[in-house]
This record gives structure tokens, sequence and C-alpha cells, in this order.
């Protein structure tokens, strides 16, 4: 079914909830892609009931051009999910999967404005050091959504990995029992992870875009063998000598803290995490690195 209203879909979770029906959660900003496509598979495989949110967030936006140009289209959500997840069904008559659109006003009234949190470090680097204010609107719209759904399981991409951590420690520090459930990156297929920024980029720039993948498996395969050092100098000399990409940042970090990997001794799991720039358009990617 469709809702574009809280109180709507609040009245229908009632008795689902009375029940006890697992529900699934998968929260998104739309132009919904197959990354978005399989948290709604994984969510749907594990609950009797998926809600799906369609929501472009202002408050985790610190750029308002970004948010401007950040693509809309719900009709076209709608299609894909008929064709892609329910196989032709239509929406409004299914019972295992419901989206849920918003407006700015239902959700915030008329004050736009993010909640503050406190995730320690975890805010402190990557996203958090340059988008100020970004984690505090993703938790912000979160805990609504989580208190508004109350899912069992809510569903995130790794591919915000920083996102997906910052979640799990609102959880943890709310006391909202929610299992959150880590889903594995999606790519195209030159490896460019998806995004619904991707259909921003050219031909040729989505062809170019391919090369933060490739960096990142440079630096997956040369872990065991390079210094972290070495690393971020590998890296830093092939951006340099790109002329179509600008690197914003790489980060080696360990994936518990987020905080950078000093050294490779004693390391526990990390990944390699990269945000770059190409035709105005800003992608972020990460890989986890072997030991
Ligand atoms: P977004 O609509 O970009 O806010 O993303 C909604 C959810 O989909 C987040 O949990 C993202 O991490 C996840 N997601 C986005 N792109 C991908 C992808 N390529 N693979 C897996 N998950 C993704």
């Amino acid at each position: 079914m469709l809702f574009s209203s809280a109180d709507a879909l609040r009245q229908f979770l009632v008795p689902l909830k009375q029940q006890d029906t697992a529900v699934g959660f998968v929260p998104t900003m739309g132009a919904l892609h197959d990354g978005h496509i399989s948290l709604i598979r994984a969510s749907m495989a594990e609950n009797k009931v998926t809600v799906v949110s369609i929501f472009v967030n202002p408050t985790q936006f610190n750029n308002t051009e970004d948010l401007e140009k950040y693509p809309r289209n719900i009709d076209k959500d709608i299609q894909l999910l008929e064709q892609e997840v329910l196989a032709g069904e239509d929406i409004s008559h299914s019972d295992s999967l419901h989206v849920f659109f918003p407006s700015v006003d239902d959700v915030y009234g008329h004050s736009v404005q993010s909640a503050e949190y406190d995730f320690g470090s975890l805010t402190t680097v990557m996203e958090g050091r340059h988008r100020p204010g970004h984690f505090d609107g993703v938790a912000t719209i979160v805990e609504y959504f989580l208190r508004l759904v109350r899912p069992d399981r809510a569903y995130f991409g790794e591919k915000d990995y920083q996102q997906l951590q910052v979640i799990r420690k609102l959880v943890a520090d709310k006391g909202i029992p929610t299992e959150i459930r880590p889903m594995p990156i999606q790519r195209e297929e030159n490896g460019l992870a998806m995004s619904s920024r991707n259909g921003r980029l050219s031909k040729t720039g989505f062809s170019q875009a391919s090369f933060i993948y490739e960096v990142l498996q440079q630096v997956q395969s040369d872990f065991k063998n390079k210094s972290v050092e070495q690393l971020y100098k590998m890296v830093d000399l092939a951006f340099a000598k790109n002329n179509n990409l600008s690197l914003e940042y790489f980060e080696i970090a360990e994936e518990d803290t987020l905080l950078p990997l000093k050294t490779k001794e004693n390391t526990k799991a990390a990944r390699a995490f990269i945000v770059a720039h190409i035709e105005g358009v800003r992608l972020i990617d990460n890989v986890a690195m072997k030991p």
C-alpha cells in the first residue's frame, strides 16, 4: 500500500504489531536502483511486512545545491518496485510491501531542524568532518522513522558504512529495539557503486567514475604488502594523475571506531574509504581490507 501520511501508516501498523507480525524497514531517499532493491528483497525474505520510506531528508544535506539537484521521481520508483519486487502486482493491493512517502511538513512541521546527538568519534571523521551536521540530520530522520514504524529489523547498505555505524550507535544509545541489518554494496558492471547520484553523470563520466573502485581494489590487494603510509601515497598519486576525478578524501579506518588506521600491527577489521567528485557529482565508496 501507499502511505503519504504518518498517521495513516501508524494506524495501519497497529494491528500488525498486536499480532506480532515481523516488520522490516528500508529507509531510502528514492531514485531507487538495484542497491535499494537488494535491501528491500532482504527485508521481504526476513519479514512478513516491509515498509520502504522514500523521503529526501533536507536536514542531512549541508549543501543546498546538492539537495535541490537530488533526483526525485516517486511514480518511477513505485513502477520499479512493482516491476522488480512485486513482479507486476499493483503496490496499492500488496500486503507485503508498503511505501511511505511523507512530505517535509509532515515530518518536520514548521521547524526543519535536526535534533542534536553525540556519537563521539564516529562522527568527527570522514563524512562527519566533511559534511558538518550531516549525521545529526540522518539520525533525526532515522530515529523518527524507527519510532513511527517500530520495525523488528531495519536494513542499511554498507555503501554508507559510517552511516551504518552511526545508526548502530543510535539504536544502542536510545534503546530502540530494532535489529540493524547491514547489506553488501551493489555495483554497476564497471564496478562503480550504485547510487541515485550516478544518474546525474554523462555516459563518459559514468565510465570514468569506475576509477574509484579500481583504486579501492588496488588498495585492497596491496594492503598486505604496503604500509598504511605507502597506501595513502599511492592513492594520492593515482588521483593526481587522473584529470577526470578529484579526490575529496581517502581514509583507511578501523571498522568499529572508524578512526584512521595508523599502523597495520594488531589491526582489527579495517576498510578503505573514498569520496571523489566528477562532473559536479559527489561519489562515495568503500571496500573491506583483507587481513
Ligand atoms: P539512499 O537512498 O542513498 O539514502 O540509500 C538508502 C539505503 O540504500 C542506504 O542504507 C544506503 O546505504 C543503501 N544503498 C545505497 N546504494 C547502495 C548500493 N549500491 N548497495 C547497497 N546499498 C545501497
